[in-house]
């Protein structure tokens, strides 16, 4: 098949498209580097059946020819992006999406957007079940990611129903793996370098708020079993192996050997008090369920960080 990897440069969705390749199909890759690293691509940048074009999807979309699939999978999804990046962000989501239906559309392809567990906001339901509407700030900080990917999906399903074009939903969940920035602010990241550098680790809060993290090759298999599925509604896509903060930060500093302790910040605005899929739908729907235990994601993630922080030195 050709597929279209909208953010392929991006950290979940080079991982998604290097895939792709690997069963045999032709990527085109769309990424603006907003968020997105050319790093990234290395490994499959010269593939025969691999091509690489710099633009905005929320402003254009210069790539000839039919798609069999179109991935939707660009936006900043960093907390402190969403700061910098408002507009890019509320745009991705939006005129992003709908550029990208129109093309499906218009090419007969099927189309799965990546959503968040962020559509549940400040979840009341635990763990996070796809029935649950959510409970999301409409004007807060986050609400630039959290209303543009609740607005992606009103999208998608308007177009699945009034303009039958197949359509897919991800709700992706905390993820984190080989090919995440060092310094996009997200915990992982976050954690793991302040470890390798000898650094107290930063825990926002009392660290008592939960989340549950799934290894990036776990999430890609998900979101490919879901758009090779039939499922139009709505599907999780994470790993229910929920820890506190304080929890992951202690198990960072002791796998590192970080003597360095914790230090406490402030908690952001709007930050979730906990958070866990529900994957049975994944799990009936998809036949899919996370397989890669947390230490063997935490030590592939480790080594990851730790040979950027010597590249970055060199
Ligand atoms: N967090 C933290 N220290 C950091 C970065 C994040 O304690 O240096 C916390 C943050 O407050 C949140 C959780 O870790 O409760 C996950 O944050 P992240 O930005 O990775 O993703 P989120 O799930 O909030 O989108």
């Amino acid at each position: 098949m050709r597929i279209l990897v909208a953010g392929g440069a991006g950290f979940i969705p080079s991982h998604l498209g290097e895939r792709l390749l690997a069963v045999g199909h032709e990527v085109v890759a769309i990424d603006n580097f907003v968020t997105g690293d050319r790093r990234n691509l290395a490994s499959f940048a010269q593939h025969p059946r691999f091509r690489f074009i710099e633009a905005d999807i929320s402003r254009e979309l210069p790539v000839e020819g039919r798609f069999d699939r179109v991935y939707h999978m660009a936006s900043p999804a960093s907390p402190i992006d969403y700061v910098q990046l408002p507009f890019e962000t509320l745009y991705a989501g939006s005129d992003g999406t709908r550029r990208l239906l129109e093309r499906a559309e218009a090419d007969g392809a099927r189309f799965l957007v990546a959503s968040t567990s962020e559509v549940y906001g400040d979840p009341q339901v635990h763990p996070q079940v796809e029935s649950y509407w959510g409970n999301v700030n409409p004007i807060g900080p986050r609400s630039v990611y959290d209303e543009a990917k609740r607005y992606g999906e009103a999208l998608t399903m308007a177009f699945h129903r009034y303009r039958r074009v197949p359509t897919r939903i991800a709700r992706i969940f905390n993820t984190y793996g080989p090919r995440m920035r060092l310094n996009d602010g997200r915990v992982m990241p976050a954690f793991c370098s302040q470890a390798l550098r000898g650094e107290p680790l930063t825990v926002f809060g009392d660290g008592s708020q939960t989340r549950s993290f799934c290894y990036v090759s776990d999430l890609v298999e998900g979101l490919f079993r879901l758009m090779e599925s039939d499922l139009d509604e709505p599907c999780n896509v994470g790993n229910p192996h929920e820890m506190t903060m304080l929890q992951l930060a202690q198990y960072i500093n002791r796998y590192t050997g970080n003597s360095a302790g914790i230090v406490h910040r402030p908690l952001p605005t709007d930050d979730p008090t906990q958070r866990r899929p529900d994957i049975g739908r994944a799990r009936e729907r998809l036949g899919w369920e996370p397989k890669v235990s947390f230490e063997d994601g935490v030590r592939e993630t480790v080594a990851y960080f730790a040979a950027r922080i010597r590249d970055d030195r060199a």
